[in-house]
């Protein structure tokens, strides 16, 4: 074991989960990570942070904010060099620490891990881009430019169903343009927390610049949004903390970027590979136990070929391996915790109550050997029921048949209140381009599953899924610093 993954188990062996001005600290109680694969063993606990904690997070973040925002942006790029090559050597151990905070199948946490990875190394590069404006000005003796500054001292409040991925695209930018950071994770996912922080002070970060406070969210909830040094919030989780953070927030000007729940939609018109299609939106409705924001939880196909896309899909969501996450072979692990497997348990319960037919999963295992749960396939829905218009979070797709085209298709997948990401699958190039404009979605896909973004390009929805601004890309640049605009006369 290297000295680096000796630190993390004694960390989380001991609860010292709370990270403030360059310190470890425990707190009076702690949260027990539970292994979801074998409930009720633990893998480690977290310290059960108090308002006082985020308050002196706060003021170590605050009083680091001025040192931090005038070191070079080479410095703080390398900061997220070094830091990328860390978790490079160490992405075996934070892919088994990950897939053990909440069971994502083990080849699922590499290449998050992964794509962690290259999360840093693209925005250590892209501090150094060009930034801010030269313009004309009415008078030649005035040079006119705007000058990008870091906002200052900025929370993050992240979920458990990306550990590494979503934190790092928050991070990432959120340091490399020169805040301070109070990171709130979730419970779910604490021990890849404390692993992503002892890599990055490792890497070079100086104390008080990133600071960590484990606990619960409803507990710390007030003191995250009653800061006077909060200056910018980014959350990602459920609409219904989103909206309660916006309320919080309502009567400050600080800004907020919110990325909330999905109910992604795909359609597969009579033109398209059926085959291709079939192994897409397998993936994208069963990968990562169906517990992604963009997952594919609604396919609509055209009626010409119900029949033989339905075989296809049967035969795909048959073949996928429900077992031990840490098995190289798993393609779905278990539910992340109980409360999530009591949910999705609860969606499937609701399906047999309403008579749906079950294309697959009709038999489950049970929760006495964890917290599985079988990809369901559903089918013969009301169009009201609840199984079409929820987020249900977890490997249940339901398919729908439907008569008429593209439009009356598309119809149907914008008939709900969010509008994360969808899917088309066709052949047809004009189509793609009409479904790239009807569909109101904040991203769209073509022949390809709902789930998969690219860290260099904006990401977020529309409608209920997300506020307007972005994540990722240039559009972290933009949330993560302000625009100054500076008139020097020389006459
Ligand atoms: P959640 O219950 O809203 O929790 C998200 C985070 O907020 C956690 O850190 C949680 O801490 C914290 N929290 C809970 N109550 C809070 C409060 N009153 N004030 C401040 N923070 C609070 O969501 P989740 O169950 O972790 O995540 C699943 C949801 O996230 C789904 O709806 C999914 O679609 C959405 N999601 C969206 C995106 C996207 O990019 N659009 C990506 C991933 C996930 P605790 O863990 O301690 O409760």
């Amino acid at each position: 074991m290297s000295e680096f993954q000796e630190t993390i188990e004694t960390l989380l062996r001991e609860g010292k989960t709370i990270h403030i001005d360059g310190e470890w600290n425990q707190a009076m109680s702690t949260i027990s990570l539970v292994d979801p694969a074998n409930p009720p063993s633990t893998t480690g606990q977290l310290a059960a942070g108090s308002p006082v904690h985020v308050d002196k997070a706060y003021e170590a973040a605050s009083d680091a904010r001025a040192d931090w925002a005038s070191t070079p942006a080479q410095t703080r790029s390398d900061v997220l060099r070094v830091a990328a090559d860390l978790l490079e050597s160490e992405a075996e151990f934070a892919s088994r620490r990950l897939t053990l905070d909440m069971g994502k199948a083990i080849r699922d946490a590499s290449a998050e891990v992964a794509r962690g990875v290259a999360i840093l190394r693209y925005y250590a590069g892209e501090v150094l881009q060009a930034s801010g404006e030269v313009y004309p000005s009415v008078d030649p003796s005035t040079t006119l430019q705007t000058i990008e500054e870091p906002v200052g001292t900025v929370a993050l409040i992240t979920p458990w169903n990306f550990p590494v991925a979503i934190p790092l695209w928050k991070m990432a930018p959120a340091l490399v343009f020169g805040n301070t950071v109070v990171w709130k994770p979730a419970s779910d996912a604490g021990g890849s927390a404390v692993l992503l922080v002892e890599l990055l002070l490792r890497a070079g970060l100086p104390d008080g610049v990133l600071n960590l406070v484990t606990g619960s969210g409803g507990d710390l909830s007030e003191s995250l949004t009653s800061a006077s040094a909060l200056k910018a919030l980014s959350f990602t989780g459920s609409g219904g903390t989103g909206m309660s953070i916006q309320r919080a927030l309502s009567d400050r000007t600080v800004k907020l970027q919110l990325e909330l729940g999905g109910k992604n939609p795909a359609i597969v018109l009579a033109d398209a590979d059926l085959e291709d299609a079939a192994v897409q939106i397998c993936r994208g409705a069963m990968f990562s136990t169906g517990q992604r924001c963009t997952a594919t939880s609604r396919v609509f196909v055209e009626r010409p070929v119900v029949d033989e896309f339905t075989s296809l899909l049967t035969r795909e969501v048959n073949s996928l391996k429900t077992g031990d996450p840490l098995d190289p072979e798993t393609d779905v692990g278990p539910a992340a915790s109980r409360a999530q497997f009591d949910t999705v348990s609860e969606y499937i319960e609701l399906a047999r109550g309403e008579e749906a037919t079950f294309l697959t999963g009709e038999e489950q295992p049970g929760d006495a050997d964890g917290l599985y749960i079988k990809p369901v396939v559903l089918t013969g829905l009301d169009p009201s029921s609840r199984l079409l218009t929820e987020e249900i979070f977890g490997p249940v797709l339901c398919l729908v048949p439907v008569d008429g085209g593209l439009d009356q298709m598309v119809e149907r997948a914008n008939d709900t209140e969010f509008g994360l990401s969808s899917a088309l699958f066709t052949s047809n190039l004009k189509n793609a381009m009409r479904f790239s404009r009807l569909s109101e979605s904040g991203v769209v896909h073509v022949n390809r599953e709902t789930a998969g973004v690219e860290p260099h390009v904006p990401f977020g929805g529309l409608k209920g899924s997300s506020n307007a601004n972005r994540e990722q890309g240039t559009a972290a640049r933009r949330f993560f610093t302000n625009t100054k605009t500076v008139y020097i006369r020389t006459p």
